[in-house]
């Protein structure tokens, strides 16, 4: 890894802004106009490649392919839990990047890709050509690795990773509860979308429980032996919930080595492997994921389910037009996130306009910051530096980022209202606007 890669990351992240406002000035005297790139998906990672693929190349044909009309966030959406946010609020559309940036936006979803031919067919049968493109289909869940738990019964039995419905469902389910309910949230191992995602949501449902349902409780069952960001949340669980006594609100539970094995659907009870058992009012069951589907029938995917990518230039090791980046790739140790997806797409739309210009990308560097909410004013938060090691392979830059220090009110004030502000700003960074327009 080059020794001065946070240095040069900071160079670079300083000198974006002119270089995007004066279009190709990255670029000078080579031009790529005739050249169209499809991006599949208009979560944070191709929402995000679109709008920079045509902001570093203005000449860039750029069509985005999307089947919703309208994205809501995941990020924001635990505290909906603590009645922070509605479903409004995490709400946007596509009409700021269609006419604000003169993207190509097609309702619909890719149906089949074919590589050789760089085409790809769409759901409703239009077909399409392409000079490259850029895949960020997100996640699918692999069902029924919990026997009884799949598609139908997260209807019952919400998973609430994928926001929208589910969310809301998950919401009614916990407001309906008796005082005195037991919240189970099951949470699997990695890699899955949003590591610190169960507990932040554990702490907001515990928040709202407390004012609402006293008597109630919340218990994590988790797959790993450890989780991110773990001492803050146990200090804050500690603060608030009486983590660790007797009459604990919040309870998590390492299940690594007594996995789940079955689920009761019709008495909500969980089974582990030396029969052990779990009965929930509300059950949260958070499935292991892989990357979304058009990817692995594109065969883009290895035997894990997730995409491997060469990360210098986010092209896929197996198809070298086609770039996937977001939650579907594996930019390990880079977590699963939408900041990160958000980075990974700069770094592509970098790429591949160097690319359709014949030059050699840059080397990429790539940030990730995670904020967390254990109270409404109690935020805490992880980031991480990541760069290209001498084997071309994604490192995280020594030094560089960190955790919250932990024990300080002020910063823990301080850094929830940083958690609101990341996140507008990464919303409005990757859609081009923070609401509905
Ligand atoms: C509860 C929760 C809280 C989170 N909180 C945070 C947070 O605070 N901060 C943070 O950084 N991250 C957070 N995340 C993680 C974040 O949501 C994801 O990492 C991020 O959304 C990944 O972006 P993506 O573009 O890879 O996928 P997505 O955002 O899932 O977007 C994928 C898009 O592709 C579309 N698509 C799929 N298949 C096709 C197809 N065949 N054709 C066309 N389109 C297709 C889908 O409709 C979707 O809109 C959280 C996640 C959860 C679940």
């Amino acid at each position: 890894m080059a020794a001065c890669s946070r240095r040069r990351f900071l160079q670079f992240a300083a000198a974006s802004p002119a270089a995007l406002l004066s279009g190709c000035s990255l670029f000078p005297g080579k031009s790529c106009s005739k050249a169209h790139v499809v991006v599949v998906g208009g979560g944070f990672g191709g929402a995000t490649a679109a709008k920079y693929l045509r902001l570093l190349a203005p000449e860039l044909r750029v069509t985005l392919i999307e089947p919703k009309t309208s994205y809501i966030t995941c990020p924001g959406s635990n505290w909906l839990f603590a009645d922070l946010t509605d479903i409004r609020q995490l709400t946007v559309n596509y009409r700021a990047l269609s006419s604000g940036y003169d993207i190509k936006l097609i309702t619909d979803s890719v149906s089949r890709i074919d590589p050789a031919g760089r085409r790809l067919t769409l759901a409703g049968g239009q077909t399409l050509g392409y000079d490259r493109l850029v895949l960020s289909p997100g996640i699918d869940f692999h069902w029924n690795t919990l026997p009884g738990y799949d598609a139908a019964t997260a209807e019952i039995y919400p998973h609430a990773w994928q926001a929208g419905p589910q969310t809301l469902l998950l919401q009614r389910q916990i407001q309906a509860m008796p005082d005195g309910g037991m919240v189970l949230i099951s949470a699997p191992a990695e890699p899955y979308r949003c590591p610190p995602g169960p507990y932040e949501r554990a702490s907001m449902i515990a928040c709202w429980l407390q004012q609402h349902k006293p008597r109630s409780k919340v218990m994590i069952l988790d797959a790993k032996t450890g989780f991110s960001k773990q001492k803050l949340f146990e200090a804050g669980w500690a603060k608030y919930f009486g983590y660790g006594g007797g009459d604990s609100m919040l309870e998590w539970h390492s299940i690594a080595d007594n996995p789940l094995i079955e689920l009761d659907t019709a008495t909500g009870t969980l089974y582990t492997d030396f029969g052990d058992k779990f009965q929930g009012q509300v059950l949260n069951i958070i499935p292991p994921q892989q990357a979304g589907r058009i990817a692995r029938e594109s065969g883009l995917t290895d035997t894990d389910g997730w995409c491997p990518v060469n990360a210098m230039d986010s092209s896929s090791r197996f198809e070298k037009h086609i770039h996937v980046i977001g939650d579907a790739a594996r930019y390990a140790p880079i977590p699963k996130s939408a900041f990160a997806a958000n980075s990974e797409a700069k770094a592509c739309a970098l790429a591949v306009v160097s690319l359709l210009k014949q030059q050699a990308p840059p080397d990429p560097q790539w940030l990730n910051a995670c904020y967390s909410l254990i109270t409404p004013e109690h935020g805490i938060s992880v980031a991480g530096v990541y760069g290209l090691n001498a084997e071309q392979r994604v490192e995280t830059v020594k030094g560089a980022g960190g955790l919250s220090r932990g024990n300080d009110e002020r910063e823990e004030r301080l850094e929830a209202g940083y958690a609101l502000g990341v996140y507008r700003s990464l919303v409005v960074d990757s859609f081009g606007s923070a609401y509905s327009t």
